[in-house]
């Protein structure tokens, strides 16, 4: 297909993507493009609608693994939309979804407001985290949100209240929009307290990660009632290996690509973790990690 002459200094063919997820594997983008305003990115997701490409938007790449074979179609990173687009307005937070969930986070304490702190040090950008509905201790990023708004296929922005978004554990129901901003409603907080609380969750969640360089995923959802880490444990699958994709030994709730991985072995790592708890428990384990 061809774009339209005011967008082609946009796009990029055949681009790379390995370097643009943690992961750091798989194949190109048919099509990419790093739209630097809303404006742009816009026109972008009209132009692939009406030429009925399929696109996907790409925040920090932190829940995403590519084939091999790479991705057919539009492939939008948010990554240069970011800008430090946070607003705070009484106990109410406005932030763009191309903010990184950390960012925010911060922001929200420095600012006295609580309710995004136990999300402190989860990877990603704000809007992959409403899209995924990251979660941490229990609690997910849904319960904190207040409305967010979507840009439409056709062009069009709406803004969707917490209650349509669908937010249900470790997901909701958008589907083929594009998340531009998220307004969270929090409580005040005395700043000293909600600082410290947000430090300790922050060494506690560094403390529990492989240390092990970016090439990184947390491919399962945590079952009822069970921390995910825990179930693979018990099951005897920790350190379990694929090729040069492994299960952390310690923490096997992680999944890492070591040197010479491919997306391939990714794949057969987390179906055969899948079949064996299965077997085991009869549990069938849900993909956090998104296949592209
Ligand atoms: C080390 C590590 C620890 C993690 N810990 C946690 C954890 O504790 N809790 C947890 O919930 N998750 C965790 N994750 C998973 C991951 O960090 C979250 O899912 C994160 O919210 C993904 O954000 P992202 O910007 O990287 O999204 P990406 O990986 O870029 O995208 C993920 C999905 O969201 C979509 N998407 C992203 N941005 C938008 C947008 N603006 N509009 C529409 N769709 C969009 C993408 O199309 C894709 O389908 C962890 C991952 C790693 C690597």
């Amino acid at each position: 297909m061809s774009f339209p002459d005011s967008l082609s200094h946009l796009i990029r063919t055949d681009e790379p993507l390995a370097p643009l997820v943690w992961l750091g594997i798989g194949g190109p983008a048919h099509y990419f493009a790093q739209p630097s305003d809303n404006q742009e990115l816009s026109q972008l997701v009209v132009a692939a609608s009406q030429a009925k490409l399929p696109v996907r938007v790409l925040g920090s790449g932190s829940n995403v693994l590519v084939r091999e074979a790479g991705v057919d179609g539009l492939v939008i990173s948010l990554g240069q939309i970011a800008g430090g687009d946070v607003i705070v307005e009484g106990t109410k937070l406005s932030v763009g979804a191309g903010v990184k969930l950390s960012h925010a986070v911060i922001e929200a304490v420095g600012a006295g407001l609580a309710g995004l702190e136990h999300l402190i040090g989860i990877p990603g950008t704000v809007g992959g985290a409403v899209v995924g509905n990251a979660s941490s201790g229990g609690r997910d990023i849904g319960s904190a949100v207040e409305s967010i708004t979507v840009l439409e296929p056709s062009g069009e922005t709406t803004t969707l209240a917490q209650e349509e978004v669908g937010f249900s554990h470790r997901k909701t129901s958008l589907s083929g929009v594009t998340v531009l901003r998220v307004n969270f409603a929090l409580e005040d907080r005395d700043v000293s307290q909600l600082t410290k609380r947000m430090q300790k969750l922050w060494i506690n969640r560094n403390s529990a990660r492989p240390n092990e360089e970016r090439r990184i995923a947390m491919p399962f959802i945590d079952p009822d009632g069970m921390p995910v880490r825990e179930l693979l444990d018990s099951v005897g699958l920790s350190g379990m290996r694929e090729g040069d994709v492994s299960l952390d030994a310690q923490q096997p709730q992680y999944l890492i690509a070591h040197a010479g991985a491919t997306s391939d072995q990714c794949l057969k790592l987390i179906e055969r973790v899948r079949e064996q708890v299965l077997l085991q428990t009869g549990i069938d384990l849900q993909l956090n990690l998104q296949i592209w």
